[in-house]
């Protein structure tokens, strides 16, 4: 099984993206807009220079970042940057109103955050993310990988390796 690190170098930038039209389509959101939104969930991972792992959820019509998050491991394992933007979302927003949102986070969803991911409603989970996608039929999002990925993939070879 390749580990999660590795697999960063490869994948770069994931959009996760809740719909509710027919499975595994985009919104008509142009690339441009798509990068415009990675770029502030790079910004949220430079927030933690070890774990640059951030993310931001957007609504998509409107083009309203919704929440924010960056990873948060070292005060809690379970702090990874989509579960402290879940919370934000929660926080702001109530636990609803998931399958409109879009996700934009600087590397492919570890289990739990596909998982919980899933669990919310927003479309996505790695085992890797793609095969847990392709196991969950009632899932209606899809991924879209390699957005702005020598990017994110800078911002993991350029982390801090030491506290
Ligand atoms: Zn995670």
């Amino acid at each position: 099984m390749i580990s999660r690190r590795a697999f960063l170098a490869s994948v770069g930038g994931l959009v996760c993206v809740a719909v509710a039209r027919p499975a595994r389509t985009l919104p008509p959101i142009a690339l441009a807009r798509h990068e415009a939104f990675m770029r502030l969930a790079i910004a949220e991972g430079r927030k933690n220079p070890m774990w640059p792992f951030g993310a931001v959820m957007v609504q998509p019509e409107s083009g309203e970042v919704m929440a924010r998050g960056v990873n948060d491991s070292q005060a809690d394992p379970i702090l990874h940057g989509e579960i402290v933007c879940m919370q934000d979302y929660v926080r702001r927003h109530g636990n609803r109103g998931w399958a409109s949102l879009v996700l934009y986070t600087t590397a492919e969803p570890c289990p739990m955050c596909m998982s919980a991911l899933v669990w919310a409603g927003i479309p996505q989970i790695e085992i890797k993310a793609k095969a847990v996608v392709d196991a969950s039929p009632f899932y209606k999002g899809m991924l879209l990988g390699g957005v702005l990925q020598a990017e994110t993939d800078r911002l993991f070879m350029d982390r801090r390796k030491t506290p």
